[in-house]
């Protein structure tokens, strides 16, 4: 067990803990909403340190990211238990697991044996991912400063509610942070992820960007009718241009009946068609459908030029025509970030 990095100590031996926006206050004995947090006798620990429920060497572009490194491979690592209880999580078996099942349910493997393991499968990075990468916050944490030390990349697979400190704590080792933004409204947030606030991963996705000059890409899974409407897709396209830059990746995203959300049908493709739209009639240069094999948006190419910048064929990636983070027939900006790019330096 390792003792927590962010929270306070208060009266009668209760804790209050700062690594995401909950911010729960913890009884002794008790745990946070996460489950992965736990106060013994005024101390706040982790209970999930090391504890890996799945690794996996995964090109990039299946976080997705699609400016990042492309064609890298990337060890992916999750834990069990998260801050959100989203009624349609495809892991949801991980996510939903009690820190009574990380015995079973997990391996061990301390932060160097993960920058080794990573070597050992050709990976270029690290990214935490499969369930909310702020409920292992000490473990991501430890390994994101040895992958610098290591001259690997490491990414954040996250749903944004990590609180500024967490972010600040952790944003001189995180290279991109890959964010959902679920939905635009209080109504979608609580009714999917029994979440009351969510404005705030807003603010802390932009600090990504701005503080820390990680590299972002959005994603946002379009739910029939809970988060399809023009309104709210125009406000997340509208906010990622005005916030994050008309540059920054947008991917719409098919959903799939999983877990509490059986009863809805999948994304029709009319209307992942509809918000590839919203999203560059609002004004973004990249709009990807998600979960769409063969989908004309599937490759990159430059706004500028038309030419072709990367063609992508399911995981297949073929780099065609870059040349920093630019495009290398007529220069434009195209906001990639590569080892040699001077974007990706901190
Ligand atoms: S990380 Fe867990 S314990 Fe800490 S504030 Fe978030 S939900 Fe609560």
């Amino acid at each position: 067990m390792h003792e927590a990095v962010l929270y306070e100590k208060l009266p009668g031996s209760r804790v209050r803990c700062h690594t995401c926006q909950w911010r729960c206050r913890i009884n002794p004995d008790k745990f946070g909403v996460c489950g992965m947090y736990q106060n013994k006798g005024g101390t706040l620990f982790s209970l999930n340190y090391a504890r890996v429920s799945s690794v996996a060497a995964d090109p990039i572009e299946k976080k997705p990211l699609f400016h990042f490194y492309p064609g890298t491979l990337c060890l992916s690592l999750g834990t069990l238990g998260c801050n959100f209880h989203c009624k349609h999580c495809q892991n949801w078996e991980i996510s939903t697991a009690d820190s009574g099942t990380l015995g079973q349910g997990c391996r061990e493997i301390q932060p160097r044996a993960s920058m080794e393991l990573a070597k050992q499968y050709h990976c270029q990075g690290i990214s935490w991912t499969y369930n909310e990468p702020a409920v292992w916050f000490e473990y991501t944490l430890d390994s994101a400063k040895l992958a610098r030390e290591n001259n690997l990349y490491t990414v954040y697979v996250t749903n944004g509610y990590a609180t500024p400190e967490a972010l600040d704590t952790i944003g001189p080792y995180l290279d991109a942070w890959r964010v959902d933004i679920k939905g635009f409204s209080d109504e979608f947030y609580k009714t999917l992820a029994k979440v009351p606030r969510w404005r705030e991963i807003l603010e802390v996705t932009k600090r990504a960007k701005t503080k820390w000059n990680m590299h972002v890409e959005v994603v946002t899974n379009i739910i029939p009718t809970m988060n399809d409407d023009a309104q709210q897709l125009e406000d997340i396209a509208n906010w990622i241009r005005d916030e994050l830059g008309e540059l920054t990746p947008w991917h719409v995203t098919r959903f799939y009946p999983h877990h509490h959300m059986m009863h809805l049908p999948s994304t029709p493709l009319d209307t992942i068609e509809y918000a590839y739209k919203i999203g560059r009639n609002a004004g973004l240069k990249f709009v990807y459908a998600g979960n769409v094999p063969g989908h004309q948006s599937e490759s990159t190419r430059c706004y500028a030029c038309g030419k072709l910048n990367v063609q992508r064929l399911g995981y297949q990636t073929e780099i065609e025509g870059l040349e920093d983070s630019k495009c290398k027939f007529c220069g434009a900006e195209l906001n990639f970030r590569s080892p040699g790019s001077k974007e990706g330096e901190k």
